[in-house]
């Protein structure tokens, strides 16, 4: 019988397919028994072994920003697999009680969730999903029947959730959508879904409790409409919605020579966020005014030595000489929080990693290493333009120690005989709430700025931003996120400094009337949604828009701030 069920749209395009649907925690196996022990070893063995495939199948296909976020997981949970403690016990179970492979999964994991929900650490706690999704994985490898054809194509995913680890693998193998129960719209997974064009519809518990394996459903990753067996007029309505889609991408690419100029006439610039080479080309041939971010910590993560002088210039100068002139912004170390590194250069027992040792932090502790990162940086300078950002800077005291060591660096590059750019221009991040309202007292020491609104959202508001159960709570439509972005922008404009926003609200067209209406001239964005922010940018009429910013900051909760959006877009 049809039946609709509503969640949240988190990444847009139509898809009609089969459901093959994924209980939370699999594992409500109840007790069994094998009586061929060593035949359910070795069944265990090879699911494992299909596993642990599948992941450096996975791994080798990450290429740039993936490769940082997903690969953190996925390097996390490849080390889950192989714990001797997991495995041992797993077999000890089927060994001595033999039970089946299911329930010895089941306990093991009950019994590893028991000993991470005592932790005090709510980071180590959260760990809890990462072991489910190992199990999950395993449990999933284990129903495999042999020579089953692995794909799932033309199947929609309902889950309780999806970790950025699974997408590009349900992608691959040719998954049309994914409907999970929990989740929010600015979650890793929803960025992630979005720039690999895969409909992800999140917050629908209803999909769990009413979809069926093997139901046939039709999902709007925009609106966020799940229709159950379908009837006649939600064919239509698909069809429609898919030609609509097709039309728009098309649409979409014709933008890709055209400029970011609002209706009124203003141009608006566009940076790309980007760190594989993939993403500098495809930030070249859209058309971006250059790199608005590359985050150098990538050169880090990837690796497990820490990059010297000369590979740093390498990979900072062919980024450079891969924008053909166009600027490149390159952002000095911001590892540690979640951004741990393989290095051992991030400290891993801070006792509340997000408010610790990061960012500039971190550089100005370790001054050897930022000193040589910097002098990479400073000689890349002599290939094309190039600026260099600091994150996490949180007080005036910070950027004065940056610009000195700058100063010093160019002045050794000079001296050494070093071809460099005559300015070098140095900016600051705002995504610390301190550094946002104490910047009167400072913006005379940065010549530009940018300002991480996924950090910013995350520190003013205290919302953990990889927290996904805090869902929907985390997002810049918050009277307090608006009236701090608008007073940066305010004293940046006025004071003629230019100013980007460079976190996930430049790169979602929705926000982008709010972030006009406020005064913004430049986004970054992802070159994955360069053409939609151009596309709402063409939209705005940039005049009227700033006569209504006052109505915006006036709203008093999330509900006015999409009243305001709402009736701007009418
Ligand atoms: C931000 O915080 O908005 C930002 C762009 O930096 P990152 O996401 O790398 O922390
Ligand atoms: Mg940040």
């Amino acid at each position: 019988m049809r039946l609709a069920v509503s969640g949240h749209g988190a990444s847009r395009g139509s898809a009609m397919g089969c459901a093959r649907v994924r209980l939370p925690h699999v594992l409500e196996v109840t007790e069994q028994y094998v009586e061929d022990v060593e035949g359910e070893l070795d069944r265990l063995h090879a699911a494992i072994d299909v596993v642990r495939g599948e992941m450096q199948a996975l791994r080798k296909r990450l290429q740039g920003a993936m490769a940082q976020e997903i690969g953190e997981f996925l390097d996390l949970h490849a080390l889950l697999l192989d714990d001797p403690e997991l495995l041992q016990g797993l077999d000890t179970l089927i060994r001595n009680e033999r039970y089946s492979a299911d329930y010895a999964l089941r306990l093991q994991r009950d019994r590893i969730a028991g000993v991470f929900t005592g932790m005090d650490d709510a980071y180590l706690r959260s760990r809890i999903d990462d072991i489910d999704q190992v199990i999950g994985r395993l449990h999933a490898a284990l129903h495999r029947r042999d020579g089953e054809v692995r794909g799932v194509a033309g199947e929609i995913l309902v889950a309780d959730n999806v970790a950025p680890t699974e997408l590009l693998q349900l992608q691959a193998q040719g998954v049309m959508a994914v409907v999970t129960a929990g989740g929010s719209t600015l979650s890793h997974s929803a960025i992630l879904a979005r720039s690999l064009h895969l409909p992800l519809v999140v917050g629908a518990p209803q999909a769990l409790l009413k979809i069926n394996d093997g139901d046939v459903l039709v999902v709007d990753g925009g609106t966020g409409l799940v229709v159950r067996e379908p009837d006649a007029s939600d064919l239509r309505d698909h069809r429609a919605r898919t030609r609509e889609y097709a039309r728009e991408r098309k649409q979409l690419n014709r933008l890709r020579r055209e400029p970011s100029r609002t209706l009124d006439g203003v141009d608006i610039k566009l940076w790309a966020n980007a760190e594989s080479r993939e993403d500098v080309a495809e930030a070249h041939a859209l058309g971006a005014a250059g790199i608005g971010l590359y985050r150098t910590e990538f050169l880090f993560l990837n690796s497990n030595v820490l990059p010297d002088e000369e590979a740093q210039f390498r990979a900072y100068r062919d980024l450079v000489l891969g924008m053909t002139g166009r600027t490149v912004t390159i952002r000095t170390l911001d590892v540690g929080a979640d951004k741990a590194d393989r290095t051992g250069l991030a400290l891993t027992d801070e006792p509340n990693p997000a408010l610790g040792v990061r960012g500039v932090r971190l550089s100005l502790l370790r001054d050897a290493l930022f000193e040589t990162q910097l002098r990479a940086m400073v000689r890349a300078s002599g290939y094309g333009p190039v600026r260099i950002l600091v994150p996490m800077v949180c007080c005036r005291e910070e950027m004065v120690a940056v610009r000195a060591l700058l100063a010093r660096v160019i002045a050794d590059l000079r001296r050494e005989g070093h071809e460099i750019a005559e300015q070098v221009p140095l900016g600051a991040m705002i995504e610390v709430p301190s550094a946002a309202i104490a910047l009167p007292g400072f913006i005379g020491l940065a010549d530009f700025l940018s300002i991480g609104t996924n950090d910013l959202t995350q520190y003013l508001l205290a919302i953990d931003r990889n927290n996904e159960s805090l869902g929907e709570l985390y997002t810049p439509l918050h009277p307090a996120v608006l009236r701090l972005l608008h007073s940066v922008i305010t004293l940046a404009n006025k004071q003629r400094k230019p100013i980007a926003v460079c976190g996930e609200m430049a790169a979602d067209p929705a926000f982008v009337p709010i972030l006009l209406s406020m005064g913004l001239g430049e986004f970054s964005m992802h070159p994955a949604t360069m053409l939609e922010v151009r596309r709402a940018v063409r939209s705005c009429d940039l005049s009227r828009l700033r006569a209504r910013a006052p109505a915006l900051l006036r709203a008093t909760d999330r509900a006015g701030i999409e009243k305001w959006m709402a009736a701007v877009a009418a």
